[in-house]
């Protein structure tokens, strides 16, 4: 089994050693190319901006194989800004791939300055959150299964095969268990 990082812009090292960390069954790779997401079974967009993740997929002409493979089953797993890119609407913005039935709102935890660690429950494990600039998620779709919440809000999100977190599970240190979760949606997919 090999899952894929999406590695245009962003946190891709810390996803690529806390996968690998999971399994020695279960290879990571990084994903630039159509040629490299055609060779795995999973794949994790990470968190970085957005609006330059948006240009270097329409550039590298990931759009389209990326949303063919997850609407045919692939699972993915979006954190911060690729929560933001799966989200079927955007405030203020066109939405990107249109994956996930939430509505976010980008930046509005404020200011990089405003960066703050949490805790709490993630599908029943307690576990650190690192929110970065992070979007909101202001609307949750009746067919989207809500992970962790944080202060009334819905933080970690699944629909089916697209797993989304607003926080950066890859920059808690030693902690795979998130990846372990997606690395078993992989498995069951
Ligand atoms: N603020 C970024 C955006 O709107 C997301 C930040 C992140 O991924 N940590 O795209």
């Amino acid at each position: 089994m090999t899952i894929g990082v999406l590695a245009l812009q962003g946190s891709v090292a810390e996803h690529l050693k806390l996968i690998k960390s999971v399994n020695k069954k279960i290879d990571a790779v990084p994903v630039r190319t159509v040629d490299e997401l055609a060779s795995v079974d999973g794949l994790i967009i990470p968190g970085g901006e957005s609006t330059t993740l948006r240009i270097l997929l329409d550039e590298f002409k990931l759009y389209t194989p990326i949303k063919v493979r997850v609407e045919a089953g692939m699972p993915v797993w979006g954190t911060c800004a690729g929560l933001i890119l799966l989200a079927n609407r955007i405030e203020g913005e066109r939405p990107y791939f249109g994956l996930l039935d939430v509505d976010v709102k980008r930046n509005a935890y404020g200011r990089q300055i405003d960066s703050f660690v949490a805790e709490g429950d993630f599908a029943g494990m307690y576990v650190g959150m690192v929110f970065i600039r992070a979007p909101i998620i202001t609307r949750v779709g009746s067919d989207v299964e809500v992970l962790s919440e944080l202060d009334g809000k819905a933080v970690a999100v699944r629909q089916n095969n697209v797993l989304a977190t607003a926080f950066h599970p890859e920059l808690v240190a030693r902690d795979n268990r998130i990846h372990k979760y997606f690395c078993q949606m992989v498995e069951n997919a």
